[in-house]
């Protein structure tokens, strides 16, 4: 995919502050270090793009990019839950499930995973939520530069088994940019084909 535009737009607090559903979106979510802008940035072939690790403020937001002024790119506060206070929790669940239930626009969730972590709980009632709504998602498994191929395949069947998904997740390095191109390949063919049973209502 050849970026000609990537520009941020905004960062959203509250449920209406969400900018109109004009162009076919895509959300990441991840717990905090999973690699999230890492992979936006790989993604986008722009270094200081996303910004790497926890901005302060902005890890509580749903952050909207626009790309090649053809789709947008949302990066979703992270669902890892464990060390968040229930004040905070409390602001997030509303703002991220009333964003993903809602929004017509939405094409695909992009569940990102450390590839050396097993799934939680977390994990699997999150994919059991999406599929319960049907919002189509994907697994990509981050950092894989750091395992054996070995250990990549059984933590792919692992979260694949899980995860009780049908596509296989993909394996992604943004250390060597594997996994990039299938990465792409996926959202192109979200932006062509799919349509949400919302659209289709
Ligand atoms: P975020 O908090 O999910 O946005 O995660 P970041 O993209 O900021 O990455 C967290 C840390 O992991 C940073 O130190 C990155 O350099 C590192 N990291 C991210 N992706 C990879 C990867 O594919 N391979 C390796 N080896 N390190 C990575």
């Amino acid at each position: 995919m050849k970026i000609t535009d990537a520009c941020f737009i905004k960062s959203v607090y509250h449920l209406q502050d969400l900018p109109n559903p004009v162009l076919p979106e895509f959300a990441f979510s991840g717990r905090s270090n999973v690699g999230k802008s890492s992979l936006i940035n790989t993604l986008l072939n722009r270094k200081g793009f996303a910004k790497t690790s926890a901005t302060p403020g902005r890890t509580q937001s749903i952050n909207f990019m626009e790309i090649n002024r053809a789709f947008c790119f949302v990066d979703l506060p992270g669902y890892g839950y464990a060390n968040v206070p229930l004040s905070v929790r409390k602001k997030w669940l509303p703002l991220i499930e009333g964003y993903l239930k809602n929004r017509p626009t939405l094409r695909l969730v992009i569940i990102l995973a450390d590839v050396r972590r097993e799934p939680q709980e977390e994990e699997t009632l999150y994919a059991a939520w999406l599929k319960q709504h049907d919002i189509p998602l994907v697994v990509v498994l981050t950092k894989v530069d750091k395992v054996s191929k070995q250990q990549q395949i059984k933590s792919l069947r692992l979260w694949k088994n899980r995860l009780g998904i049908g596509g296989e997740p993909i394996l992604f390095s943004a250390a060597t940019g594997e996994g990039k191109e299938r990465i792409w390949k996926h959202l192109i063919h979200f932006i062509k084909s799919h349509k949400t049973h919302k659209e289709l209502d």
